[in-house]
């Protein structure tokens, strides 16, 4: 699979664990959101409540999951961890609500892909901490009042408007994700590096942020490759050369950008003259279906400024151009 794929890949598994920041403290960026979430734990655990329900929404790799296991830490609490299409049925999601004790977290990763039947029966346990279990059939159905201790909620979505509204609702403390700044991803990945015993110049670290996508599960994921390619060529610290030399044979390019989003750009601007182009279009022209194209290779685009949504279309920016050194000329675009 691609090496630049925001989503988690097997082989990412072990290094994940062992890099995974486990306080607030030491989750780098995403200030906004610490700070909130610093004042909620801390008004929370004074008054020896759960924490209200947390919706986490942001592009794969951001650390939603790293984050829901860092405010367990913080709260003292168990973590209980499943994703939206584990959960089959409403008496699976009952036998974990089940489980939980008092402060207890549940976190369900892609919480916009439960179904609605199971949905249905999150709406009061979230709110009021109960749920209803219909027992028997036909003539003898009845419900049975199931009362749950106080719990937290932690949800993640890739995207919050895919998400129904009155689960929306029940969420108290809603967070957005957004992609890290190069500064932040430069702290990872000397963090990282250091966890892993290795050391990194900052010209070695700025170079591999840069390339990085803006997500922190991607750095991590290049250190470990271009920590190989430094060992073999007996380099005993990563420096620029070494992360330019090593990523470039990974054929990733200076933005972070691989053959699938080049395809993407160059389609646009030269089979669509830069645009606008409909997304469906394109992705077929570029052999992609329309939510990878949406989800995978255009939000990083649009963070970087190389192509725009407008309401006929997407565009190619000027600065797209120059990344393909393709000569731009206003007038001639759209
Ligand atoms: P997905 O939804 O695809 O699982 P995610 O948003 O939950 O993605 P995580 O698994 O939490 O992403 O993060 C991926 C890895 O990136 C983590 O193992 C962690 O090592 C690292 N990471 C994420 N966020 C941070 C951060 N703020 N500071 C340091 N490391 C981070």
């Amino acid at each position: 699979k691609k090496i630049l794929d925001a989503q988690a890949l097997a082989d990412d598994n072990d290094a994940e664990l062992t890099l995974r920041p486990q306080y607030l403290s030491e989750y780098i960026g995403q200030k906004e959101i610490k700070d909130q979430l610093s004042v909620y734990l801390k008004a929370a655990k004074q008054r020896k409540e759960a924490l209200d329900h947390v919706l986490l929404f942001g592009p794969p790799g951001l650390g939603k999951t790293t984050l829901a296991v860092v405010i367990a830490n913080e709260m003292g609490a168990n973590i209980k961890t499943t994703s939206g299409p584990a959960i089959e049925k409403a008496g699976d999601l009952v036998a974990l609500l089940n489980e939980l004790e008092a402060g207890d977290i549940l976190f369900i990763d892609e919480i916009h892909r439960l179904p609605k039947s199971v949905e249905e029966v999150l709406y009061s346990a979230m709110e009021d901490f109960y749920v209803d279990i219909v027992v028997g059939q036909g003539e003898t159905a009845h419900a049975i009042h199931f009362p749950l201790p106080p719990f937290t909620l932690i949800g993640a979505t890739t995207r919050a408007g895919m998400l129904s509204a009155p689960l929306r609702d029940r969420f108290g403390i809603v967070a957005h994700m957004r992609f890290y700044p190069v500064s932040d991803l430069q702290l990872i990945a000397r963090r990282s590096a250091e966890i892993f015993n290795t050391s990194i110049a900052a010209s070695g670290a700025a170079e591999l942020a840069l390339r990085s996508r803006g997500t922190p599960r991607i750095v991590n994921r290049l250190l470990k490759r271009v920590r190989d390619f430094a060992q073999v060529a007996g380099k005993s610290e990563i420096d620029q050369q070494t992360v330019n030399s090593a990523l470039n044979k990974l054929q990733v390019d200076g933005c972070g950008l691989d053959e699938t989003d080049l395809k993407y750009l160059k389609t646009l601007i030269q089979q669509y003259k830069g645009g606008p182009a409909g997304v469906n279009a394109l992705a077929s022209n570029i052999g992609e279906d329309t939510e990878t194209v949406e989800e995978m290779i255009e939000p990083y685009l649009l963070q970087i400024g190389f192509i725009q949504r407008t309401p006929r279309g997407r565009q190619a920016t000027e600065a797209a151009y120059e990344h393909l050194h393709i000569p731009y000329q206003t007038g001639l675009q759209a």
